[in-house]
């Protein structure tokens, strides 16, 4: 038997050969047509081209030969199901040809209207609607689009055909425009379409068909479409599906609309039916943002000068309420719909799991546990950690006073403050070279902005409802966005827009905020969000599941609040160094570096002392009760060495000498390979006076704070070690330290000494390693630079080419390497606890708070991850999806 690509759909009766689970084969569009069909929901019918005729197409650039007649067959079979016939001049039917990927790619590929239009059939259109308007607006669309996509027709300049033509005749609206005109421009456009691409526009309908259905296949190789497959870590190798449905009319008249609905409010999810509907229009006209649409329910309206569906076609309505409570109870999950009426006559035309902010994730994930439709491990899973990093990034400050200059739709929440740009290039030219902050504004924005809008800090359009394009891709990337900004207006060639009257340039600040809707002049400060309501219960079901514990890195007493009140459960790695950077205690770390002896770096070091235990005692009260691990200097001394001659002239001022003999000094120390140079524990062992301060700076600080009544856990570890002989001198040199601290101070303070697992040679060797660690913490980011050879510095110049090239499949200083890298933590581990079976063994590398990493870190069983404060609640759901996915 033949192999089966073609797959039938729809119609109010019959039965649909695919289904939701064929997801893969048919894309999402295909697989949930089929099954809305198979619930009994009046969906148009149509076939679904399957992925793997997309994957034959996309290596030969030929469909496979059984397409031919299993497209011809299941025509036939629609033409039955709706009593009309392809390319019949009496009774035409008409198609749409629309991409439908496994994961849904909004506005990424592409989709043609109303095929199998040509003279005759237009005529036969009329006869059938009695409407000679809708027909050639059907035809009219049908060139502009058919052109543009398949034939390879600037789109722009045939957008222009129509405005020249309404310029013309002195009207604003497309829906001024009469049958005449249409008819007229259709002939234009074709003309046009022919002068730009040399090729006459085809009338033969099976020929329109099968160029639509190839085109839309190859959409699948659009640079927009592998730029958003980049982006959001699809596979080149799914492919894409082909649905090909009866094209139903939400122009016909009054009578007729078309809209998208949301089974709850995607920006917040708010279990509220919400959407967006257009009358007497075509389903574009929706989401293009061109005309702003109406609320489908008076619970939506803004204003009272609004009219809704629920007012203007209450039965239709009632059917799509009751469409929408079947749907989302039989997903268990917020459904996002396209519906058409035409004639009065519900149907719909696509159903797929909503897009949403984080917040509303948060929330219809947590109300749908109280609702009893999905478990608690359901609703941990359904948030992505990824995307709640939305959640924990700062918000415009209630307190702050903030001059609003215009106000839009809240199509996307959080605060965005930055620079106006107004083109897509220009955003991407200044955030890359100048790594400037940018808000792009435009009148609309289109997939072709979708580069631009990715390195935005938000996005503010004048058009366009809560599904236009802008506000559908700015909640998928979690950027903020303010959607139908009536107060603005644009001149792109001067460079200027004006919104509510005041004129911003290219340049200059604004402030907007998603969650409000609102524009705001200048900068406005922002505050840092709180793990409240839903957030707060989500996070602590995500806790009941999880093993790792969550642990952060922080030299701060302010970071450490942060990540504290996020949840971290103490601190993973303390680095010292960037204290030795602060005020003017450089000063004091340089004279100590170009002393030339031990009594001279001794005297430097005794500035820094009371300093550095004072940053100690602030972070042990913060994290009161909790384990505080503090790594001792570990970067090469050249970081901290002066480079211009005032501060040469500093250093040699506060040694009393001369600054040729400061600048031989430094010129000295010079390394040509500094990351594997005298650095981490090397500096412990050759000079051991700048270790026996530290230690003795956080023995200190902890024996003071434990007099005043707080307790404390200080963990001392040693970096770089390579060789276990290294660790047994340093920790025998601070158990000394530490004892005699706790005598002068008459009391005693718990405390461990481990180190940090970075160099190949510790982990092969770590079961040595562990007769002298309490515990270990893999620091990934030197184990991935050395077991790959690759300087962290350098790298990141080449490494994008490597994954580009698929030589990798992400960057190893992102994600962990776990095939190579990984081999190291697991032989570390395996090693470490064969010594010392309760070893304590964690991870500070990045790679703590990244979700790939941490399941493989839960895998590897660590006992904790730890990660940057603002990680913390990402890091918490993470490790609890790797508990609940590897439960099974
Ligand atoms: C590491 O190497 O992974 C680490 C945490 O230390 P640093 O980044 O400070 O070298
Ligand atoms: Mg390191």
């Amino acid at each position: 038997m033949a192999k089966k690509y073609v797959y039938l759909f729809g119609g109010r009766s019959t039965r649909a050969e695919g289904k939701a689970a064929m997801k893969n084969l048919l894309g999402g569009k295909g697989a949930n047509l089929a099954e809305m069909t198979n619930l009994g929901i009046p969906v148009p019918p149509g076939f679904t081209i399957s992925t793997e005729a997309c994957n034959i197409y996309y290596n030969t650039k030929r469909l496979p030969k059984e397409t031919k007649d299993q497209v011809k067959d299941a025509l036939y079979k629609v033409e039955k199901i709706m009593g009309l016939k392809f390319g019949d001049p009496e009774n035409p039917l008409l198609f749409s040809v629309r991409s439908g990927a496994r994961v849904s790619m909004p506005g990424m590929m592409d989709t043609v209207l109303n095929i199998g239009l040509n003279d005759d059939t237009a005529r036969g259109l009329i006869k059938l609607s009695g409407n000679e308007r809708f027909a050639y607006d059907c035809y009219r669309r049908f060139v502009q689009m058919y052109g543009d996509v398949v034939m390879g027709a600037d789109g722009h300049e045939l957008e222009a055909e129509l405005t020249k033509i309404k310029k013309d005749k002195g009207v604003a609206l497309d829906t001024d425009l009469d049958a005449d005109d249409l008819k007229g421009l259709v002939y234009v456009l074709k003309d046009k379409v022919k002068a730009l691409t040399g090729n006459e526009f085809p009338s033969d309908p099976m020929e329109q068909l099968w160029g639509a259905i190839e085109a839309v296949f190859g959409s699948w190789d659009t640079p927009r479409a592998i730029t958003y497959r980049r982006l959001n870590n699809i596979s080149d190798d799914w492919g894409t599906a082909v649905n090909v449905q009866a094209m139903v009319f939400g122009n016909t008249g009054d009578d007729s609309a078309t809209g998208v609905a949301f089974t709850r409010d995607p920006a917040t999810g708010e279990n509220i039916f919400f959407g967006e509907y257009l009358r007497n229009a075509q389903g574009e006209d929706v989401v293009a943002g061109i005309r702003t649409p109406m609320p489908v329910n008076k619970a939506g309206k803004k204003d009272p000068s609004q009219v809704s569906l629920e007012e203007v076609m209450p039965e239709q309505y009632r059917q799509l309420d009751e469409i929408y409570n079947t749907l989302e109870k039989h997903y268990r999950d917020m459904q996002d719909m396209e519906f058409t009426i035409q004639e009065g006559n519900l149907w719909m035309l696509q159903t797929r799991t909503g897009k949403r902010t984080a917040a509303a994730a948060v929330k219809i994930a947590v109300d749908m546990v109280e609702e009893g439709l999905i478990s608690r491990e359901d609703a941990v899973l359904r948030l992505d950690p990824e995307q709640i990093d939305q959640l924990l990034h700062p918000m415009i400050d209630p307190k702050s006073k903030k001059t609003v200059i215009g106000k839009g739709l809240p199509a996307s929440p959080g605060a965005a403050v930055g620079r106006v740009v107004f083109t897509a290039e220009d955003a991407e030219r200044w955030a890359a070279a100048d790594g400037k902050k940018v808000i792009l504004v435009r009148m609309e924005t289109s997939p072709e902005d979708i580069h631009g809008m990715d390195v935005s800090e938000g996005i503010l359009t004048a058009r366009g409802g809560m599904t236009s394009h802008a506000a559908v891709v700015a909640r998928g990337m979690g950027r903020c966005c303010v959607a139908g900004c009536g107060d603005l207006t644009i001149d792109y060639d001067k460079g200027i827009c004006s919104i509510g009257g005041h004129v911003i340039k290219e340049g200059e600040y604004i402030t907007l905020d998603g969650s409000a809707g609102e524009v705001i002049l200048g900068e406005c400060p922002t505050v840092v969000p709180s793990l409240s309501g839903a957030f707060g219960t989500l996070m602590e079901w995500a806790d009941e599941f999880r093993v790792l514990g969550v642990m952060t890195n922080a030299d701060t007493p302010k970071d450490a609040k942060i990540a504290r009140d996020f949840g971290a459960q103490g601190i993973g790695l303390c680095r010292t160094e960037h204290m030795f950077f602060e005020g003017n205690r450089i000063l004091a770390v340089r004279e100590m570096i170009l002393s030339d002896n031990e009594e001279g770096r001794r005297s430097a070091l005794a500035k820094i002392l009371p300093m550095q235990k004072g940053d100690f005692k602030g972070i042990f009260k913060v994290m009161e009760g909790l384990p505080v691990t503090i790594r001792l200097l570990d970067p090469p001394l050249h970081e901290f060495l002066p480079n211009t001659d005032d501060e040469l002239k500093e250093v040699a001022d506060s040694l009393n000498t001369d600054v040729s003999i400061v600048r031989a000094k430094r010129d000295a120390l010079h390394e040509a390979n500094p990351m594997l140079g005298h650095r981490g524990c090397r500096l412990g062992i050759t000079f051991p006076e700048i270790y026996e301060m530290q230690v003795r700076a956080i023995m200190e600080a902890a024996c003071e704070v434990k007099k005043e009544g707080v307790r404390v856990e200080p963990e001392i570890m040693i970096p770089l070690v390579g060789h276990v002989k290294e660790l047994e001198i340093l920790r025998k040199m601070t158990i000394g330290v530490a004892k005699g601290v706790m005598n002068e101070y008459g009391t005693t303070v718990e405390y461990k000494v481990g180190t940090m697992i970075e160099l190949p040679r510790a982990a092969l060797t770590a079961d040595e390693i562990a007769k002298e660690a309490e515990f270990f913490s893999f620091g990934t980011n030197d184990l991935t630079q050395t077991a790959f050879g690759l300087s962290r510095d350098d790298a990141g110049k080449f490494l994008r080419e490597y994954v580009e090239k698929k030589i990798l499949p992400r960057d190893p200083f992102v994600a962990l390497d776990q095939d190579g890298v990984g081999q190291l933590v697991e032989i570390g581990v395996k090693k470490g606890r064969k010594t010392r079976p309760g070893l304590k063994v964690g991870i500070c590398g990045e790679h703590g708070g990244e979700p790939s990493s941490i399941e493989f870190c839960h895998k590897a069983g660590l006992d904790y991850v730890s990660c940057s404060p603002f990680r913390v609640p990402i890091a918490r759901l993470a490790a609890a999806h790797a508990a609940i996915k590897n439960k099974k």
